[in-house]
């Protein structure tokens, strides 16, 4: 007989405050999700190896150390289980130390529980989209008026040819690959620039900015390409929302 613990998809929570673990269990049960809660690093280690999770949400302040740690602990062994980073500290610095160590997204704390379960469906949604392209590379990401071929390195909009760099075009299928994925500067230029040379963070401000001309209907105004103040730049899919 099948156990009933294998029947539903596990979200571990990593929470030292206990009315906000229950909370979060409250909240995402509902959606259909087994939710345990780790208290401290040593029992989310433990829960971590007792099964495979669909999402991590990581407080950072923890009783026996940062959940920074955490996150860089499972992206060193290539473990990519999706984590969302729960933060009370005001500076930006956790943020996008976070980011860079590999988790998918923040929030910060007091936040309300609806834009958790959000952002949850957001990052799940995303990993799903992930898989389809990879499955099939040659894919074309449609994104209201915004086709991208990675085939054909085309790019148009509402039915126009856009003419962009080789550059442009892999800064756009970067984030546009991965919608709602916030990326840093350095993020990027790795990605992108291959962590090249002398490459700068505005070289990307830059690049952003040549692209935002090209594709956005109004580049003051970004329908596609959003700034993330203090951290960096996130591709918007409105279909994220739903
Ligand atoms: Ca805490």
């Amino acid at each position: 007989m099948p156990t009933a613990t294998q029947s539903h998809p596990s979200v571990l929570v990593v929470e030292d405050e206990p009315d906000l673990g229950r909370l979060l269990q409250l909240n995402l049960t509902p959606l259909g999700f087994e939710v345990d809660v780790a208290p401290d690093l040593g029992s989310a280690r433990r829960a971590l190896r007792a099964r495979e999770r669909v999402l991590v949400i990581l407080d950072l302040t923890l009783p026996d150390g940062d959940g920074l740690d955490l996150c860089r602990e499972l992206r060193q062994r290539q473990d990519y289980t999706p984590i969302l980073i729960l933060t009370a500290r005001a500076d930006e610095t956790d943020r996008v130390v976070g980011l860079e160590l590999g988790a998918d997204d923040y929030l910060v704390k007091p936040f309300a529980i609806r834009e958790l379960t959000a952002r949850v469906k957001a990052i799940l949604r995303r990993v799903e989209l992930a898989r389809s392209i990879q499955a099939d590379p040659d894919k074309r990401l449609v994104v209201g008026g915004l086709v991208v071929d990675p085939t054909s390195r085309g790019v148009t909009v509402d039915g126009q040819r856009a003419e962009l760099t080789a550059t442009e075009f892999d800064l756009l299928l970067q984030l546009a690959s991965n919608p709602g994925r916030v990326y840093t500067r350095t993020q990027l230029l790795d990605l992108v620039w291959g962590g090249s040379y002398g490459a700068q963070e505005h070289t990307v401000n830059a690049h952003v900015n040549r692209l935002r001309a090209k594709i956005e209907p109004d580049p003051g105004a970004p329908r596609y390409v959003h700034t993330v103040w203090g951290v960096g730049y996130r591709f918007h899919d409105p279909r994220a929302e739903a």
